[in-house]
């Protein structure tokens, strides 16, 4: 499934959170080596390091949180999507270099 497609299934009500969070000095880093991309985050006092794999055609191939969240998609795994979108649209590989252009 494509990267858009991920979004337009999230929670709206997570995907909020998410675009909050990652305006957040919580939200440290995201960045990409190739498709892999690695985020690092803070969330209620826990370093999370959530990885998002994605294909060459912008498809999801695997994604992970270690978050205690019940959700499918976790406000850090959104707020990876979001971030993703960002860095593919602006051709960047650092999400905080993404958003300043
Ligand atoms: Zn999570």
């Amino acid at each position: 499934m494509k990267l858009q497609e991920h979004i337009n299934c999230i929670n709206p009500a997570i995907l909020n959170e998410a675009k909050i969070y990652m305006q957040s000095e919580e939200f440290v880093s995201l960045k990409s080596l190739g498709y892999y991309y690695e985020g690092f985050m803070i969330y209620e006092n826990k370093i999370l390091f959530p990885e998002v794999v994605v294909s060459n055609k912008n498809e999801i191939q695997k994604y992970s949180c270690d978050c205690r969240s019940k959700n499918a998609v976790c406000v850090h795994i959104a707020a990876m999507f979001l971030g993703i979108e960002i860095m593919i649209q602006a051709g960047c590989a650092d999400y905080h270099e993404a958003v300043k252009t």
